[in-house]
Parts: structure tokens; sequence; C-alpha cells
């Protein structure tokens, strides 16, 4: 590891989050009218979602870190601490707040055919929520990029992969509290800008030394299983139509698939 030097690890996240998050942005614009299909796929796309993200976080975040920093107690406490830190994170913010911090994405749907009385007027909450998931995957993708390109890029398309759907729900619920299109999707897009915080802050860890960086890596995979199993897979409970069931289920274990198929191509 550490191949790349700082700079160039910078500029290659840099870029691959400026792309991940243009990508959302463009989806959400492009599929929020499409109710059809959406209501059709979304939840294959999220547990598409869900497997590259279990993918990721085991199979390489994860072994990367253990290669790294060695098998020991105090990397499992980072895995497990970032874990129960991110659900206290939105436990009590849910709490003080009467919102959820993670928009679901299939508010989507219920917000776009019935009208719930349940999410009150309080879009900051939703979009500060929000930014703090977004700066966790910027950190994320940047220390996966300390690693190499390969591992970098996977992470990205694990974030991307998990963002669409996301920021689809913030947009059809801003939506639906009654800001324009433009505004909506302005909003969105938003949500993203703190992931670009979260490189400079990993480029400012990796310059005071590289080693430092080597723990965020337990911190991204445990925040990647956080949101695949926390965040998304409770979505994927509602459905009670057995094909749709075995559809997500095979979306998921494509999921997976594709992460380590990618992870075998030779080169990068
Ligand atoms: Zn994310």
């Amino acid at each position: 590891m550490h191949t790349l030097s700082n700079t160039s690890m910078f500029w290659q996240s840099l870029a691959a989050m400026c792309a991940v998050q243009v990508v959302a942005v463009v989806c959400v614009q492009w599929l929020h009218a499409r109710t059809g299909l959406l209501k059709r796929y979304l939840g294959h796309a999220v547990a598409l979602a869900v497997g590259v993200l279990l993918g990721t976080g085991l199979l390489h975040l994860l072994p990367e870190a253990i290669e790294e920093l060695g098998n020991h107690t105090g990397l499992w406490l980072a895995f497990c601490g970032t874990f129960v830190f991110l659900f206290a994170v939105e436990r009590i913010f849910s709490a003080l707040t009467g919102n959820a911090a993670e928009t679901a994405a299939t508010e989507t749907l219920s917000t776009v055919h019935h009208h719930h009385g349940h999410h009150t007027s309080r879009p900051m909450n939703l979009v500060f929520g929000g930014m703090l998931h977004s700066f966790v995957d910027g950190v994320s993708a940047a220390a996966a990029f300390t690693l190499g390109p390969r591992i970098g890029l996977l992470t990205a398309l694990a974030i991307v992969l998990h963002e669409i759907p996301h920021r689809l729900g913030d947009f059809a619920l801003f939506m639906h509290l009654g800001l324009s299109e433009k505004k909506a999707l302005r909003l969105a897009a938003f949500v993203g800008a703190p992931s670009l915080l979260g490189v400079l802050l990993v480029a400012g860890i990796g310059s005071a030394g590289m080693a430092a960086s080597a723990w965020l890596l337990p911190v991204s995979a445990a925040s990647f299983v956080y949101v695949a199993a926390a965040n998304l897979m409770p979505e994927l409970q509602h459905e009670c139509k057995l094909m749709r069931v075995a559809g997500q289920i095979g979306a998921l274990v494509v999921g997976v698939l594709l992460v380590v198929l990618l992870g075998k191509l030779p080169g990068a």
C-alpha cells in the first residue's frame, strides 16, 4: 500500500466524489418523474446498494484495515465503536428533532402517493442529517483511495449506489414539503457537499502521517455495514410479494458478487 503520493490520492478521491455527487443528482432529476419505474425497481436498486456496501465494507475495506493495522482489539473497537456511534447519533438526533436523520428511499413512493402526516416541516434537520452522512462518505472514499485507485473506485461505486435512492428520498420529501422542483434539487445537491470536506480532512490527516489514515478504514467499513444493515435493509422489509422479495435477494447477491468480481480485475 501507500504506493500513491498524497497529492494524487487527494485529486483522485476529490474527482471521484465530485463525480459521485453529479451522478447522484442527475439520476435524481431523471428518476423523480418516473414513478412507474421507481415503483417497480426502487426496492431492487436499494437491495443492490446493500450488496455493494456489504461487499465493499466486509470484503475489501475491513481486510485492508487488518492488513494495515494488524488483527488486534483496537481495530475491532474502532469498527464496533463507529457502528454504535452512528446509531447513537441517529437516535439522539431523532429524539431531539422528531425527525429521522436519514430519509428512507421508499419515502419517495409514500410521499408521492399518499400524503403522510408524520413528516413535519423541518427540512433543515434532514439536510443536517444527510450532510453528516455525506461527510462520512467522503472520509470513506478518501481513506480507500490512499490504498489505491481500485479500492477507491469500488468505494465510490458503493457510495453512488446508495446515494441515488437516498437523495431521491430527500428530494421527494423536499418537494412534499412544498419546495419548488429547482429548490428541492438544489437542496438535494447541497446535502452532498460535505463529502468534499471529508476528502479534505483525510488529505490533512494523510499529510500528518499516512499511518493515521489507516485508522479510517475500520471506520469506513463500519459506516458501510451500518448504512446497509440499519438504513437500507429495513426499507426492504416492507415488501411482502414473494416474487419481489426473491428479486431483491437476487439484486443483493448480485451487488456482493459485483464487488468480488471488480476486486479481482487485474490492473488498476
Ligand atoms: Zn452515503
